[in-house]
C-alpha cells in the first residue's frame, strides 16, 4: 500500500509538471496568437420563440492554431485569464464583433445585437467604458447592437464597482445580459441595482428539463423572475424539442442552442441572417 502510495505521488507530481509545462507552452503560443491575430469568432443565433426569427447572436471565440486546427475556448480562455492575456484577447473580441456586425449591416442584412462575453479582468484592469467607446467610434456600430454578457461571479467579485461600470455602459446605450444565471451563489439583491436587459438561464438547468422536477422549478422561477423585473429571458443550450416545448409553455422569450443552430463561421452566419433559419 505504501509502495503504491509513493507511486501515486510520483505520478501525481509528474502530472503536475506536465500540466505546468503545458500552461507555459500555451501561454507563449497565445502571445504569438495575439500578435498574429490567430483568433476567429463564430456566431450562434439567438431566436425569438414566437416568431422563429434570429434576434441576436453570441460571439464565441476559437483559436486557429497553426498545427492543431480550430481550438475551442475551454482549452485556452482559462489559461489566458490566469496569465493576464485575457484583456488583450477580450478587447480583440469586442473590436472584431463590432466590426463584423457593422459590416453585416452595411451589406444590408437585418440588424441584430451581437453578444460578447466579458472576463473579470477586462472590468477591473482597464477603463472598459473608454475602450468600448473607442471601438464604437472606430467601427461606426451603434451601441444598441452590442450586448455584453457578464456572469454572476464577475458581478459578485465587486458588486459596487461592477454596478457603477455597468450603469455607465448602460447609459452609453449598450445592452447587458447576465450569463450562466442561477449558477453563482449570489444574492438576488444585485438584480435590482444592476440594470440588465436579459437573463440567460444556464444550460445546466435547461439540459434536464422537462425530466428533472427541480430543474423545471428553477427554470420556471428564473423565467418568472425575469418577467417580473421586466427583463428578457433566454435559455441557452437548448438541444431537444421537449426542452423547446417546455420553454415555450413557460413563456421564455428566446432560445439559443444546438436544436436551433450550432455556432457558425462568419460567412454561414451572414447567410442565415439573409435567408433565415431553415425550419
Ligand atoms: P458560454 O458563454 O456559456 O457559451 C455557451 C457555450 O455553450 C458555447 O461553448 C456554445 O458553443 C455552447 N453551446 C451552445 N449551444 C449548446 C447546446 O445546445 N448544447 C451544448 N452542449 N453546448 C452548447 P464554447 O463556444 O465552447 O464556449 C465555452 C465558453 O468559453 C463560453 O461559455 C464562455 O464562457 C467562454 N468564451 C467563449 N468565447 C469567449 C470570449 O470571447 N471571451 C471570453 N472571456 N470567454 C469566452
Ligand atoms: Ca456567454
Ligand atoms: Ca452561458
Ligand atoms: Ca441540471
Amino acid at each position: 500500500a505504501k509502495e503504491s502510495g509513493r507511486n501515486n505521488f510520483q505520478f501525481y507530481t509528474s502530472d503536475m509538471n506536465a500540466r505546468a509545462y503545458e500552461i507555459l507552452a500555451v501561454e507563449s503560443q497565445l502571445r504569438r496568437a495575439i500578435e498574429r491575430e490567430e483568433f476567429v469568432l463564430h456566431y450562434q443565433p439567438q431566436v425569438d420563440m414566437r416568431t422563429g426569427r434570429i434576434v441576436g447572436a453570441e460571439a464565441l471565440i476559437r483559436w486557429q492554431h497553426p498545427e492543431n486546427g480550430l481550438v475551442g475556448p475551454g482549452k485556452f480562455i482559462p489559461i489566458a485569464e490566469e496569465r493576464g492575456l485575457i484583456v488583450a484577447i477580450g478587447n480583440w473580441v469586442l473590436r472584431e464583433a463590432a466590426r463584423q456586425n457593422r459590416a453585416w449591416q452595411d451589406a444590408g442584412l437585418p440588424p441584430i445585437a451581437i453578444a460578447v462575453n466579458l472576463s473579470a479582468l477586462q472590468f477591473y484592469r482597464q477603463d472598459i467604458c473608454g475602450y468600448i467607446a473607442g471601438v464604437l467610434a472606430d467601427t461606426g456600430l451603434e451601441a444598441r447592437y452590442l450586448e455584453l454578457e457578464v456572469t454572476e461571479s464577475i458581478i459578485m467579485q465587486d458588486v459596487v464597482s461592477t454596478v457603477a461600470t455597468m450603469d455607465a455602459l448602460k447609459s452609453m446605450g449598450l445592452k447587458l445580459a447576465i450569463d450562466d444565471f442561477g449558477t453563482g451563489y449570489s444574492s438576488l439583491n444585485y438584480l435590482k441595482r444592476f440594470k440588465a436587459d436579459k437573463l440567460k438561464v444556464d444550460r445546466s438547468f435547461v439540459s434536464d428539463v422537462p425530466g428533472d422536477p427541480d430543474d423545471c422549478a428553477i427554470t420556471r422561477a428564473i423565467i418568472n423572475l425575469a418577467r417580473n423585473l421586466n427583463l428578457k429571458v433566454i435559455a441557452e443550450g437548448v438541444e431537444t424539442v421537449e426542452q423547446w416545448q417546455f420553454l415555450l409553455h413557460e413563456h421564455c422569450d428566446e432560445v439559443q442552442g444546438y436544436l436551433v443552430c450550432k455556432p457558425q463561421p462568419p460567412a454561414d452566419m451572414a447567410q442565415l441572417l439573409k435567408a433565415g433559419l431553415p425550419i
